[in-house]
């Protein structure tokens, strides 16, 4: 026998691992900088990598008083009641959680492109089928009402990121409420906040309680260092408490991964030192890199380098792993991630050698 028929289901492609790269190019790992896969240049929490190490023993039970005190936490971070976080193993299981609640088979999705891969293969594996809004390169890649708008037509959830990547551009409040209130009833506005903490602009969390319409999607992978853990979450209009419960694979966040969430929550200390390196590094990008870039609300930038493809290899070949965008729609593109002070420094002085030597 054979699986079903997965012709239309593409297969993510991630980050090139340091690990992965450094066996490659018969390179030492401390030699090369990852700046491919937006993760935190400081590494995890402190705080949760003891907590991990702190729990590691409770592992033969499956987590439930974790869970618990974990979603109430947020619950009280955002001010919504414990029934509104859904609690996931990652962002991209939050997107997959609100499809598996919201998709009937057929029904229509819409994607943002360039935009992140997650969406139509989450909304695919669920028996859904994608169509696209562009954001244009002519126009910095605005997120305006009518970006979205135009494409729509009675769309079963329509995804929006802002900061969104790899553009790094926004769409501002006002806009998205713009798009719940001219869609229809039953659609589902899911705005992705996975880089919400790099930016000044306000979470829409607050739509949520004004609406049962929008859902925002969290991760804890960037700001909080724990891409590694998996942990993310959905928070929801309280009337869909009874849908979580329906989707919800059993015990789906690990005890760990819980402990090192509570841990993570408490450690202002490293988030601050995250979101002001972060916006050090997208200035510092602007400021000095040979290229074209755009203004980013996230912990990465968006730099037009003709051929991407063979810029992030040459860049790799100097030990400085850069993500091409050419799985985003965007050949002519890459993304750096902000590093530390030191990383960014690097990396953008290679890719300036790389960009002189192709011109040449
Ligand atoms: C990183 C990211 C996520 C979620 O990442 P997880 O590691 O699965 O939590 C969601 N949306 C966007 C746009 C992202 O870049």
């Amino acid at each position: 026998m054979e699986p079903r028929d997965l012709s239309s289901h593409a297969v993510y492609r991630a980050g090139r691992g340091i690990e992965e790269v450094a066996r490659e190019l018969g390179l030492d790992p401390d030699d090369l900088v990852k700046l491919s896969s937006n993760e935190n240049p400081f590494g995890a929490s402190p705080k949760a990598a003891d907590a991990v190490r702190e729990h590691a023993d409770r592992v033969a039970s499956y987590p439930k008083t974790s869970h618990t005190d974990l979603t109430a936490k947020i619950a009280d971070r955002h001010g919504v009641a414990d029934e509104q976080i859904w609690l996931t193993p990652s962002g991209d299981t939050a997107l997959d959680y609100l499809a598996r609640a919201f998709i009937d088979p057929g029904q229509r999705v819409l994607v943002p492109t360039p935009g992140f891969a997650y969406y139509p293969m989450s909304a695919r594996y669920h028996h859904g089928e994608v169509d696209e809004y562009r954001m244009e390169k002519a126009d910095d890649f605005a997120q305006t009402p009518e970006t979205v708008l135009d494409a729509y037509d009675g769309h079963r959830i329509v995804y929006v990121t802002s900061p969104h990547n790899p553009t790094g551009s926004e769409m501002a409040l006002d806009d998205v409420r713009t798009v719940a209130e001219e869609t229809d009833d039953q659609t589902l506005v899911v705005y992705d906040e996975a880089y919400i903490h790099f930016t000044d602009s306000p979470s829409a969390v607050d739509m949520v309680e004004e609406r049962d319409d929008v859902a925002v999607v969290r991760t804890f992978s960037k700001a909080y260092g724990l891409a590694g853990m998996r942990l993310g979450y959905a928070v929801t209009p309280e009337a869909w408490a009874d849908a979580y419960a329906r989707v919800n694979t059993p015990f789906s966040v690990t005890e760990l991964t819980c402990r090192a969430g509570l841990a993570a929550l408490d450690d202002d200390e490293h988030v601050e030192k995250t979101v002001e390196t972060a916006k050090w590094a997208r200035e510092y990008m602007h400021e000095n890199l040979d290229a074209r870039t755009w203004e980013s609300g996230g912990n990465f930038v968006l730099v037009e380098v003709g051929d991407a493809s063979a810029v992030a290899d040459a860049a790799q070949r100097r030990g400085v792993i850069v993500r091409d965008c050419s799985s985003f729609g965007l050949p002519e593109c890459i993304r750096i991630t902000c590093g530390t002070r030191e990383q960014t420094r690097r990396a953008v002085e290679t890719v300036n050698e790389v960009l002189a030597e192709v011109s040449a």
